[in-house]
């Protein structure tokens, strides 16, 4: 067999991967191999934004998880797709861009993550980003980072005017930019698209630099463990089809395999909690408890209406409507095919005396029912969604192997709801959703409330309910976290992992929290500052 040796070997081409890939090329001088388990994005499901419909359950795409059943949920098994494609969960995601709040980075840095406060992330986010905006037909464009980020204000559906109506007359704040100096209010949701077309992190990040001969990105490789040399990790051995191979790094492996491929490469690899590898014998390299643990994420429930409005239903659900959007969209790149169909939202405090916003809204303009293996369908009668997810959830939970197989997925215990402070702002997040339906303006939308209505339920019966139907909104973060030694996470503050030389985990499992919001945006701007770091090491080494 032959090896080859790189300077660098990234695991993963997701919304991080393609960050490092892009980053540690650029100076021409190092080798770098990116590794990605999954094929091509040059797919309409994927380029054009409205395709986010096919590829939700695609398995071309996608990994396709299941969660364990969750007992905070009454025992159900929530359905948890990640991207497997190049620009990873940045190619099937449903593009709405956040950066998060600042005291979610605040709390970053407060828990062991010195250096990622809120004004020391501000600055990469803001390098990071292209903002574009259309002001008299013209666009308008704010920085020039590789990433874009569209307001689509101009092209938001017109019932979207009276959810921030209602929005006012519920005494919300307003905001024209969740992502700008002031972050809390309702909104309309800026996107990551470019011109009409999805702008992945492969779009934003690794196509530009794919030119570049001492960048070499393998598809359809699969890493199957770190090798190391005592404990400095020094290679990776993958599987392309029915090929074993193996390649050397000479500086560093980063593992960017996303919150549930990450932790679960380290055990099996032999870093992780000892009871659990010795379990499935693996042998152990590194005690490491963390490993697997900590893992958070956003849980929403949606509330349906029939609208006595025109909605995206209106037009999507009928056959002449979807030909007349697929027109207009071949033609201009604009109308329904370019946009998320999350439409309006914001930050919101559910109540005045809490210090900041604590919940997530959204007003979707359009309802649609998801099956188990087919895409969503959106009917033909105009509706709309109200939901809510609170920000910042404490309950953590865990993911581990579940065989010595790499091959075999792993175990997703979310712990749901394990905290009384998540459930309290279940609560809390129900009620500030009924203030917003109670105001005349979403009344005069409301055609007919369908059940469960959150109006008429008590606080038993809304938590009940919320156990009952909440979903993840694809957020998992923190399972290889950064923080202050190996017994309480697993990661330092330079996103190296505690006890182990030559080894990073840059991705959203490195987040000592879940910010408030979407992950794509936060996940990349972590990459941007993990690249910096390396780059700086390699500076310091003399190279
Ligand atoms: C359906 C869905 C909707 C979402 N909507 C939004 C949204 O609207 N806005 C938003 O901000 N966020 C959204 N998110 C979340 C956001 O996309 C993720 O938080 C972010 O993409 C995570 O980036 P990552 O780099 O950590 O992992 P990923 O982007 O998932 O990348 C990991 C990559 O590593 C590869 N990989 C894993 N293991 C291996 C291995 N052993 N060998 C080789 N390759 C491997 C994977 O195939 C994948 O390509 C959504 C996610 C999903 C799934």
């Amino acid at each position: 067999m032959t090896v080859e040796e790189y300077d660098f070997i990234i695991v993963g081409a997701g919304s991080a991967g393609c960050v490092l890939a892009n980053r540690l090329s650029q100076d021409g001088r190092q080798k770098v191999l990116l590794l990605e388990a999954g094929g091509s994005d040059r797919k309409l499901s994927i380029r054009v934004p409205i395709g986010y419909a096919f590829t939700y359950q695609n398995p071309s795409v996608n990994w396709r998880y299941n969660a364990q059943p969750d007992a905070g949920l009454n025992n159900r098994i929530a359905y948890w797709p990640r991207g497997r494609v190049l620009g990873g969960s940045s190619s099937i995601n449903a593009m709405v861009y956040c950066r998060g709040l600042p005291h979610d980075f605040d709390d970053w840095a407060a828990s062991g993550a010195t250096g990622w406060n809120w004004n020391s992330v501000r600055p990469v986010f803001e390098r990071t980003e292209t903002k574009v905006r259309r002001e008299k037909g013209q666009k308008v464009f704010t920085g020039n980072g590789p990433l874009w980020v569209t307001n689509e204000a101009d092209q938001a559906h017109k019932v979207t005017a009276r959810f921030l109506e209602a929005g006012t007359q519920a005494g919300w704040p307003m905001t024209d930019d969740l992502n700008g100096a002031n972050p809390e209010g309702l909104s309309i949701y800026h996107n990551t698209t470019r011109n009409g077309w999805r702008c992945s992190s492969a779009d934003a990040f690794l196509r530009p630099a794919l030119r570049r001969g001492n960048l070499r990105l393998v598809t359809h490789a699969i890493v199957e463990r770190l090798l190391f040399e005592g404990s400095k990790a020094t290679a990776v051995s993958y599987r392309q089809g029915d090929q074993s191979r193996q390649a050397l790094a000479r500086r560093e492996i980063i593992v960017s395999g996303g919150t549930i491929n990450s932790p679960k490469l380290l055990q099996h690899s032999g870093l992780g909690p000892a009871a659990l590898l010795g379990d499935h014998g693996i042998d152990v390299l590194c005690d490491l408890p963390e490993v697997g643990g900590g893992l958070q994420d956003h849980l929403a429930v949606s509330y349906l209406y029939d609208c006595t409005q025109p909605t995206i239903n209106s037009q999507l659900g009928r056959l002449q409507g979807r030909m007349a959007a697929a027109f207009q969209y071949a033609f201009t790149r604009r109308g329904l095919f370019s946009l998320s169909v999350n439409q309006c939202g914001g930050f919101i405090r559910s109540s005045p005396d809490i210090p900041q916003p604590d919940m997530q809204i959204y007003c979707n303009p359009v309802t649609y029912s998801t099956g188990v293996d087919t895409p969503p369908k959106v009917g033909p009668e105009p509706g709309f969604i109200l939901s809510f997810q609170p920000s910042r959830p404490t309950s953590r939970g865990r993911i581990d192997i579940a065989s010595p197989d790499i091959h075999e997925p792993p175990l997703i215990k979310p712990n749901s709801l394990s905290s009384e402070e998540d459930r309290n702002s279940v609560l809390r997040g129900v009620h500030l959703l009924r203030s917003l339906i109670d105001t005349p303006a979403m009344q005069g939308l409301i055609k007919t409330r369908r059940q469960p209505d959150p109006a008429t339920m008590n606080d038993a019966e809304a938590l009940q309910d919320f156990r009952e139907r909440s979903a993840t909104v694809y957020h998992p973060t923190c399972t290889c976290r950064m923080g202050t030694g190996p017994q309480n996470a697993v990661l330092d503050a330079r996103l190296r992992v505690h006890g182990i030389e030559g080894l990073r985990v840059i991705d959203a499992s490195a987040f000592p929290n879940v910010t408030s919001g979407n992950t794509n945006g936060p996940t990349i701007m972590l990459a941007q500052k993990g690249a910096d770091m390396i780059i700086e090491d390699l500076k310091a080494s003399g190279r």
